[in-house]
């Protein structure tokens, strides 16, 4: 694809991450709803403010720049430095323990496995892998292995890092489909279930294609869970962009009206049906009130101009 067409793919998938999230916290952790009720919420406020989700997300992809790819200590580092600067974003109990033990001295790649023995399973870093995909969306192992690594400052058990790269790798086949052609649903699956190596995680790709199409919500939530685990909550982002991949606004209604952890979950299949919609896909609205839009925008932009002008830098 011509590198100029990923620009607004870039710019869709960062800001179409952060209205997921927005909009999605104001669901977290309440149980199924009916989507008819969740466009509304837009209506009533003001402003569409992110969680850490994005605030992460913004980290990744402001070291991803500024170190023109990705090194772990810089990474943990700006993670540091944004939770420090904005700690109310509602972060879980563990990224601050780890930021701080990576304040006093741990390194960043060994905080997180002495924190939890054996490691956070948590979809923590699958929330925030989108730009990875993005920059590695043309080399699937470099893509692997820098998902890996990123997810390792906070979240090193192997379900948390598979979690993170099936995500990624969910943006960059989308960001890597024209949006003007359809989405085949079945190659896509194929690919990801190809890309995958832990088995429970080729399992669930293999059920989000049995529920295409599914009427009953709580069938989906049953079969491929809501919460706060990354296997229960990357498959869950992906299906909700597969059930209706030509609409950035359904994509996220839908993952929302599931319930549970709303805000990642729409986050993430925001950002995967933003890198395949483009930014124009979304509705003006909604981007009207995404607060420091400007800001991502331009972050994707430059992390765009990292991919498509490499030799500027
Ligand atoms: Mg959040």
């Amino acid at each position: 694809m011509h590198k100029l067409r990923l620009k607004p793919k870039f710019s869709g998938c960062l800001v179409g991450a952060a209205i997921g999230d927005g909009l999605g916290s104001w669901q977290e952790g309440k149980g199924m709803t009916e989507s008819e009720k969740v466009e509304p919420l837009v209506e009533k406020l003001r402003q569409l403010i992110y969680t850490d989700d994005t605030h992460m997300t913004i980290g990744v992809t402001e070291s991803l720049i500024a170190s023109k790819g990705f090194n772990g200590e810089h990474m943990a580092q700006t993670f540091l430095s944004n939770y420090e600067a904005e700690p109310w974003r509602g972060y879980g109990p563990g990224p601050p323990q780890i930021f701080r033990m990576i304040e006093t001295g741990e390194p960043w790649n060994s905080a997180a496995r002495k924190l939890y023995n054996g490691g956070s399973m948590g979809n923590g870093s699958a929330m925030r892998v989108a730009p990875v995909g993005l920059l590695y969306s043309s080399d699937p192992a470099k893509l692997r292995e820098i998902a890996y690594q990123s997810s390792s400052i906070t979240h090193s058990h192997e379900l948390g890092r598979e979690g993170a790269a099936l995500q990624a790798y969910a943006v960059a086949l989308a960001l890597n489909t024209s949006s003007g052609e359809e989405l085949n649903q079945k190659d896509y699956l194929l690919r990801l279930q190809d890309f995958a190596q832990n088995r429970l995680y080729k399992e669930k790709v293999a059920r989000i294609k049995e529920l295409l199409g599914e009427q009953d919500k709580a069938r989906v939530v049953t079969v491929l869970g809501n919460g706060i685990e990354a296997l229960r909550s990357v498959p869950t982002a992906i299906y909700s962009f597969l059930r209706q991949p030509g609409a950035y606004k359904d994509t996220v209604i839908y993952a929302i009206s599931l319930g549970g952890d709303t805000d990642t979950i729409a986050s993430m299949a925001g950002a995967i049906s933003g890198a395949y919609l483009g930014i124009d896909a979304i509705p003006g609205e909604w981007k009207a009130k995404l607060e420091n839009k400007d800001y991502i925008e331009a972050l994707a932009e430059r992390l765009w101009r990292l991919t498509a002008f490499p030799y500027e830098y």
